[in-house]
């Protein structure tokens, strides 16, 4: 399956921010979309997950328009998690995480025995079992943040549009949060997500996307577009990317800010 953003333009009123994007995420391809705050990636996102309507241009999946597929079908093809989620109500963590679920309930019902294992599943697959009884209110952000993501795993969709995964998450769940999405990815699950992180680009990315000034820069392999001269247009400060010594197949590249 193939999500395919089609000169896409998107933005919160009639002014678009992003303009004219044109970017494909295939199943078992992990998509990062890198850029300074407010070049738009929220916004990219949003429509993605419906909550935005498109300001122009078109997103397919699989060659089909995507308002054009019935919702609980796209409940079904493509999860959202969003940057933060304020807590409203007292749930308990397994009934937020249950609630990605929807589209999968009959009718008319509630959760099924089957959707409680799917809610379970998830929960185990990022380590918050222990968190299930809890009150979503009185979890930390980084331990909602794991909730959401469990959430959206628990929906079994296609792709996960991703908006900064890991950025309420300590180091720990940081690469928890990584090794997941590498395992998705490798099931076929097609993953689009924007990070404020490059490492985490150039160690799970098969293609990174750049936008900034309301455009989608560049797309490509993460060696190719993660260097230290591309952060630095990005961002605006010099930088260094270097390969550590290790003896993984794949080298392994940091990318360190330079200061005075
Ligand atoms: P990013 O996720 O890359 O930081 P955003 O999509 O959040 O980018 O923001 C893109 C632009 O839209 C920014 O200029 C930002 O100020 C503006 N913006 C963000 N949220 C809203 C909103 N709710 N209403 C109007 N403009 C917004």
């Amino acid at each position: 399956m193939t999500l395919e953003l089609d000169q896409l333009a998107c933005g919160y009123g009639r002014q678009p921010v992003l303009t004219g994007v044109d970017l494909t995420v295939d199943g078992g391809e992990l998509v990062c979309l890198l850029g300074p705050n407010g070049s738009g990636k929220t916004a990219l996102l949003k429509t993605l997950a419906g909550l935005l309507a498109p300001l122009g241009g078109q997103v397919r999946i699989d060659g089909r328009a995507w308002a054009d597929w019935p919702a609980r079908e796209r409940a079904r093809l493509l999860a959202y998690v969003p940057q933060a989620h304020a807590p409203v109500f007292a749930f308990k963590v397994r009934d937020v995480v249950v609630m990605g679920r929807t589209a999968q309930w009959p009718l008319w019902s509630g959760p099924t025995p089957r959707d409680w294992r799917a809610a379970e599943a998830a929960l185990s697959l990022v380590q918050m079992d222990a968190f299930a009884d809890r009150l979503y209110t009185e979890i930390s952000g980084g331990e909602r943040q794991m909730t959401m993501i469990a959430r959206a795993l628990a929906q079994e969709a296609r792709f996960l549009a991703l908006d900064e995964p890991a950025s309420s998450l300590d180091f720990g769940n940081q690469a928890r949060m990584l090794q997941t999405l590498r395992r998705l990815v490798k099931s076929g699950i097609g993953v689009l997500m924007a990070t404020h992180h490059p490492e985490h680009a150039l160690r799970c990315a098969s293609r990174v996307a750049i936008m900034r000034d309301g455009r989608l820069q560049r797309a490509g392999p993460p060696e190719e577009i993660v260097t230290a001269a591309s952060l630095e247009s990005v961002y605006r400060v010099p930088f260094v990317v270097s390969e550590l010594p290790c003896d993984q197949p794949k080298p392994i590249r940091v990318c360190v800010a330079q200061l005075d």
